[in-house]
């Protein structure tokens, strides 16, 4: 398997997040993890952000029913 961003380089590892191959450059490891450097790494925090605001919607919603 070749590197996702450079065709020319062999992949060191492979995303957990979208299954894309990886070189050294391009991967980032956490703990166990390998995930894209730029893309997934910032996608994985942006849906952390968007499942925090869903809770937080749900709680005003249950508060608003509460005390309506
Ligand atoms: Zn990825
Ligand atoms: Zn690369």
């Amino acid at each position: 398997m070749k590197c996702y961003n450079h065709h020319d380089r062999d992949a060191f590892g492979v995303c957990t997040v979208c299954g894309k191959g990886l070189c050294l450059e391009c991967m980032k490891q956490d703990s166990k993890d390998v995930r894209c450097k730029n893309n997934c790494q910032k996608g994985l925090k942006g849906s952390q952000i968007l499942s925090f605001a869903g809770f937080l919607i749900i709680t005003v919603l249950l508060l608003i029913c509460v005390f309506d």
